[in-house]
């Protein structure tokens, strides 16, 4: 009731800020998105966060607080790593960080030394700004090593990972990807890492929702850390990173996302995440996880039917990139073409880009977003077809007009959280 009030009062003291909250909803539920990279909570998730903890300051963990009052605040941090060690089998669960790249600076600081090598997958091969980019913290700090893509197959190439290995003698291997389709060997790695004495750090951040729903394999048993956002394919609050570890590593990646990084977390989000948890575990969540694969190979077979070329062949996940250069001239142009249809998707280099990185050649799709709107492989299907008939009439406004209607039809069709994920037994 409280919230409804105020929600009643800002709609007369800020019709400006409540006007485009208005105009978000409505193009949240018009447009077909496709960014791999999002998704949309639970009522449930959305219910805790902003809520009442957020008025609480928890410095500290729980236990050792800088702050009196925290008892409860401890139960609810307590509940959230709980889980996470029950969801994931994992020895030690930290739930602070304030974002997965802050979370994985932290890693960096928690077991490296200025200076030393990592060895890391290339950015523009589907790997991740925070494992060693030049521009961020990480390039900045340690010696980076990259390994890639085979050039034939588009998928990762282990050969040469184990080369780099034995060439560099990194102090840390990361895998982990941010467009990369296809499924990581994560036992090849952690078999690796072992023969040069190197920890394996896994970056989880697109994969752990089907990694929680048991649909794809788990990185756990062969990694010493993983971290991960929670806001894509977990389906979790945006913002807050989660990091596992082995026990003997507790105690400095704790020391690490504070008082190493951070000050006080935020607990209104460690409480929307513990309920994340908890849906993660449900029967509701595991078909979630089935079906956001499913639809992913559907919108894959969409685009295939019309003659786009599927970087790496096609996917085990949730995402898909799309080489669209047959078609248009750079994957901006698609970028910009399918939002004309009503189509949200980014633009995304393709390993060995041909282009530079501000053009690129590719684009990447992702079903994590429409399967929890209740999309299924039908839909799906449609929708890469008429990804690929947009594209194919670029430059056609009457046939890209008709695209956009078809695809309005069916947007409007369907809630932003579709009541079948929620749990049942409740
Ligand atoms: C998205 C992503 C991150 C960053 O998550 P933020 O919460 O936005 O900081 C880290 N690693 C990988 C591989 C990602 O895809």
């Amino acid at each position: 009731m409280e919230r409804i009030s105020a929600l009643e009062l800002l709609s007369k003291f800020d019709p400006e800020l409540i006007d485009l909250t208005q105009k978000e909803t409505e193009r949240q539920r018009t447009t077909i998105n496709l960014i791999a990279s999002e998704n949309c909570v639970s009522p449930l998730v959305a219910c805790l966060e902003g809520s009442i903890w957020a008025n609480k300051n928890s410095e500290g963990y729980p236990g050792r607080r800088y702050v009196a009052g925290c008892e409860l605040a401890d139960k609810v941090e307590n509940l959230a790593i709980d889980r996470l060690k029950e969801l994931f089998q994992c020895e030690h669960a930290n739930v602070q960080s304030m974002s997965a790249t802050v979370g994985n600076v932290a890693i960096l600081n928690a077991v490296l030394k200025p200076g030393d090598t990592i060895l890391s997958m290339e950015l523009s091969h589907g790997g991740h700004l925070s494992h060693g980019a030049p521009f961020h913290y990480s390039g900045k700090m340690f010696n980076v090593v990259h390994y890639g893509v085979a050039r034939e197959t588009e998928k990762i190439d282990l050969g040469q990972v184990r080369k780099l290995a034995q060439q560099h003698q990194p102090k840390m291997i990361i895998c982990g990807t941010s467009s990369y389709p296809r499924l990581i060997d994560f036992a090849a790695f952690g078999e690796i890492a072992k023969s040069v004495g190197a920890l394996l750090f896994v970056d989880l951040a697109h994969n752990i929702g089907l990694v929680a729903a048991g649909v794809i394999p788990s990185p756990v048993p062969y990694a010493d850390i993983v971290s991960s956002s929670t806001h894509k394919t977990f389906r979790g609050p945006r913002g807050g990173g989660i990091i596992l570890c082995r026990q003997e590593l507790a105690g400095k990646i704790d020391r690490a996302v504070f008082p190493g990084l951070q000050g006080a977390s935020k607990l209104d989000m460690i409480a929307a995440r513990a309920v994340l948890f908890k849906e993660c575990m449900t029967a509701e969540y595991k078909r979630y996880g089935k079906q956001v694969l499913v639809n992913a190979k559907a919108l894959a077979d969409g685009c295939l039917n019309q003659g786009m070329r599927l970087v790496a062949g096609g996917t085990d996940t949730h995402l898909v990139v799309v080489d669209v250069t047959k078609l248009v001239p750079s994957g901006k142009e698609a970028e910009a073409v399918l939002e004309s249809v009503g189509i949200i998707a980014n633009k995304n280099p393709i390993p060995f880009d041909a282009l530079p990185p501000n053009t690129c050649s590719g684009v990447r799709m992702g079903s994590p977003f429409l399967t929890t709107r209740g999309m299924k492989e039908k839909e799906m299907y449609l929708i890469g077809t008429l990804v690929g008939k947009a594209l194919h009439n670029y430059q056609d406004s009457p046939a890209l007009a008709e695209i956009r209607e078809q695809l309005l039809g069916l947007a409007v069709r369907y809630p932003l959280f579709a009541a079948e994920w929620l749990p049942q037994k409740a």
